[in-house]
């Protein structure tokens, strides 16, 4: 069975989706790769390691989609909502595509992958049991989003991080607020904290109060509570106006104190809560850093533009898309493992299980015989159900 790497074609990304070092365990399981060439450039993986791990080297984009059997991709069509089109001419059926699809962006686009015929497995969709955690592609661009966030911001920042005493007085630390403790609010507590900041996060959901203070975080708690605020997959859930009308308000003194705000609070599927208002971004210090991590899904921040850096009242709002992208090497490393375990879970003894009550499997698969087949997708759509799941 072949794998193809083709080159990501989202305008700035730089990231590839399997990387020399996983090469060796995909071979030994009887699988060859075929990388298109120069795809893992912009992310410090030149041909030749490839090469070197027993990769083959293919000259362009349609002679890798030709021969592979299963595509994998950082960016398909679906979450490459601006290139990823002009692939859907050269998958075929009977091939297998592997990526982040956005399975519950826009179901126009579902349906047109789901009409080249291709079987098609949305990583986005990755169950969070502990058997699919070294596959949890999500998690992975989280951390390093949350890493990476941290540091744009410090750099914004016309001030340090830490607390400094010295012959010319005493700075005082920087203090970051991060709004969405999830994986990437988590990485954001830590890393600010490594970098001697105050760092303090909040979420809805009470459970991530520990997971904060063990990294050295404070939890801010309001006296207000989310109803359902977990689901059953460990997701923040949805809740309704007046709810997130009383988080603006609590939020506003406590964002207002800060030097910096990372917000990462999103919720599946939904667009993102706005926490940050205009008026409390004019209550912000001059100078202020916001980075809104959930610019992509229309920010938690309302002077947020996505794609964009703006000035407002002095603060700056940053609302970079993207974010795992720019930190190529090792979101592509950590990606490419996560690729990996996918693949080595989906295929055994050289046949594809996509039949397989496997709950990996069966959770992520998107597309298959030129229907939108994931159960979740439909519902989330409201399509009708299959005549396939009906007995089910
Ligand atoms: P996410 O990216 O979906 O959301 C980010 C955070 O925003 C979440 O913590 C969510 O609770 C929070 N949020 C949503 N609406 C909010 C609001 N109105 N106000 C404040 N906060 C709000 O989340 P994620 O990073 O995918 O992680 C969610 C949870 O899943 C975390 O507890 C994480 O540790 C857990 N997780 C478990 C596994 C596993 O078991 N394998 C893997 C990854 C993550």
């Amino acid at each position: 069975m072949i794998i193809g790497v083709p080159t990501e074609t989202y305008p700035g990304e730089r990231r590839v989706a399997l990387v020399p070092m996983v090469i060796p365990s995909l071979s030994k399981a009887g699988f060859e790769v075929v990388v298109e060439t120069g795809a893992g450039a912009e992310a410090g993986y030149p041909d030749a390691l490839y090469v070197e791990k027993g990769a083959n080297i293919l000259p362009d984009r349609a002679a890798v989609f030709s021969s592979a059997n299963i595509v994998a991709q950082v960016l398909c069509y679906g979450s490459n909502d601006v290139t990823g089109k002009a692939d859907l001419p050269l998958v075929r059926r009977e091939q297998v595509l592997v990526g982040f699809l956005r399975p519950l962006g826009s179901v126009d686009a579902i349906q047109q992958i789901a009409r080249t015929g291709v079987t098609s497995f949305a990583v986005e969709l990755i169950p969070r049991i502990t058997r699919a955690q070294s596959m949890d592609a999500l998690s992975s661009m989280g951390t390093i989003c949350g890493y990476k966030a941290v540091l744009i911001s410090a750099n914004s920042l016309p001030k340090i991080f830490p607390m400094l005493t010295t012959a010319a007085g005493t700075i005082t630390p920087a203090r970051i607020l991060v709004i969405g403790a999830g994986v990437a609010g988590l990485q954001a507590i830590a890393t600010a904290h490594r970098l001697g900041a105050i760092a303090s996060a909040y979420d809805l959901r009470p459970a991530a109060k520990e997971q904060v203070q063990s990294l050295g975080g404070r939890f801010v708690e309001f006296p207000i509570e989310a109803k359902n605020a977990q689901d059953a997959r460990g997701y923040g859930t949805a809740q309704d106006e007046s709810f997130y009308a009383q988080q603006r308000e609590l939020l506003s003194r406590v964002v207002a104190e800060s030097d910096v705000v990372i917000t990462t609070a999103v919720v599946p599927g939904k667009k993102a809560p706005v926490l940050v208002t205009r008026e409390t971004v004019r209550e912000m210090a001059p100078g202020s850093v916001i980075f809104d991590l959930a610019a992509e899904r229309g920010g938690n921040c309302e002077l947020t533009r996505a794609g964009q850096t703006v000035v407002e009242h002095g603060v700056t709002i940053i609302g970079r898309i993207n974010v795992a992208s720019e930190v190529p090497y090792h979101a592509s490393q950590m990606y490419g493992r996560n690729v990996t375990a996918f693949i080595l879970n989906l295929v055994k003894d050289g046949k594809l299980r996509a039949d397989s009550e496997d709950e990996i499997i069966r959770e992520t698969l998107l597309t298959r015989g030129g229907e939108i087949v994931n159960r979740r997708v439909r519902e989330f759509f409201s399509l009708p159900q299959l005549v396939s799941q009906r007995a089910a």
